[in-house]
Order: C-alpha cells, then structure tokens, then sequence
C-alpha cells in the first residue's frame, strides 16, 4: 500500500464519505462503497422514457413528443437532460448540497450525470463544459458555486475541458422559487454576459442543480450564442416543478 492509499484510507475513517441523499456515512457491499444507500435508491426516481425531446422531462406517452411547456416556448438552448425527477429527497439532498457545505456530493452527483446522460453528452460532443455562474456577491457569501463543483467532476470524468471563467452572472436576481414563468425570463434579463473567449467554442455544454422551467438554461444559450457558440446543451441534476 503506498502512501496515497494510506492516507486516502485515514480520511475516509476521519471522514467517511456521505451518501447524498440521507447524509449517512456510504455503506459497503462485496467489499466496495456505494454512493446511493439500496434503501436511500428507493426515495430518488430517475428520469425515464417517455421524456420531452428538447427539455428531457419526463411525458405521459410516447405519442407525446414535447412537454407541454417546451410545446408552448421556444428554448435558446437546443437540448436538455437531467437524472432526477422532482422528488424530496433530492431536494433535500440539494438543500444540504447548497447550503450545508456539503460540497463532497458533487462526486456522486456527477457519477450520476455520467451515469444517466453519458449517451447523450457522448451525442453532443461538446467542446466545454460551462457551469451556470452565481454573482460573484452570493459566491462570497457562499463560498462556492455548486453548478460548478459538479462541473468539475463532470469534466474530470468525461475527460471534456471545464471553462468557468468565459460565462458570468452580473445580475443579482430574486430566488426563482418564489417567481412563475414570465417573472423568471424578466428575472434573468441581462443576468448573463460572457468574456471574448467564448467564441472559440462551437458546442458548449452548461451545468446546473435544478432545472425548472428552463428560463436559466435559456438565458445562459442566449448570452453564449450571442458571443458566437453554435450549439448549447444542458445538464441538470434535477428536472421538475416542486422547486
Ligand atoms: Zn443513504
Ligand atoms: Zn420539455
């Protein structure tokens, strides 16, 4: 065992890596960690066929191509998917993501995201990822940007560049939780600008923790697009209306 392996070992029985949804230490099983509990799988539903071709939320039938909101607006970004269906769990889950400090979930969280949407990242192929930014003011009080710890993982994992420099949020916007459709587009107007660099990328893939109605997706496509990226692809943790 070399010194790396010793020391990994003494942090996880200092600190044992938590599984994410009920923040107890990981169990194991055939001699190997698991991220998510067997019992805790139970509480988290994965989004599954039929989902919306350009959002990625879940659809009652095949028949239906688009969900009803991605049937009535126009999106900027040109498509989306996520791993989670709204539930509490993982909301609770995001909660103490965000909140608590629990950045150590961002790991898992981007397992996750290979695990679920790999297929279509590979599809997308694209030249970086960009986390959606917070305001450099929630950033200091936070003291981290979630979108972009999962960002990171995501990108060590899928061996695509991690750009969180090139996309910045230069409005402070109200929590969108408390806003409906209309008020979050007005919301995010402008809230998004991006550096000169941008242009060199074709095909951008952004990353967020919720995604709702899309308005933040959208706002962040446009400012990309208008600096010149062909194509911009989103990944959410969680896709639903509970939030
Ligand atoms: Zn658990
Ligand atoms: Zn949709």
């Amino acid at each position: 065992m070399d010194y790396i392996k010793i020391l990994n070992y003494a942090i996880d029985v200092i600190l044992p890596p938590a599984c994410p949804v009920c923040g107890q230490p990981k169990h194991y099983y055939n001699g190997r960690r698991i991220d998510i509990c067997r019992s805790c799988q139970d509480d988290v539903s994965y989004v599954k066929e039929p989902m919306c071709l350009k959002c990625g939320k879940p659809v009652k039938s095949d028949e239906q191509e688009f969900c009803t909101d991605c049937s009535r607006h126009e999106h900027s970004y040109d498509q989306a998917a996520a791993v989670y269906e709204y539930s509490s769990a993982v909301k609770n889950s995001i909660y103490r993501f965000k909140y608590h400090n629990k950045r150590e979930y961002a790991d898992v969280y981007a397992k996750e995201m290979m695990k679920a949407c790999g297929h279509m990242i590979k599809m997308w192929n694209p030249d970086a990822i960009i986390p959606v930014p917070v305001h450099s003011s929630r950033l200091r009080s936070r003291g981290y940007n979630q979108a972009q710890l999962i960002a990171v993982q995501l990108g060590r994992l899928s061996g695509i560049p991690v750009d969180d420099v090139s996309l910045l949020r230069v409005k402070k916007t109200a929590p969108m939780k408390e806003l409906g459709n209309s008020e979050r587009i007005k919301n995010l107007q402008n809230a998004f600008q991006v550096n000169g660099k941008v242009v060199i990328y074709s095909k951008v893939l952004i990353v967020d923790d919720i995604y709702t109605t899309g308005a933040t997706f959208d706002a962040c496509a446009k400012a990309l697009k208008d600096a010149g990226v062909q194509r911009v692809y989103g990944i959410s943790l969680c896709v639903g209306d509970g939030f």
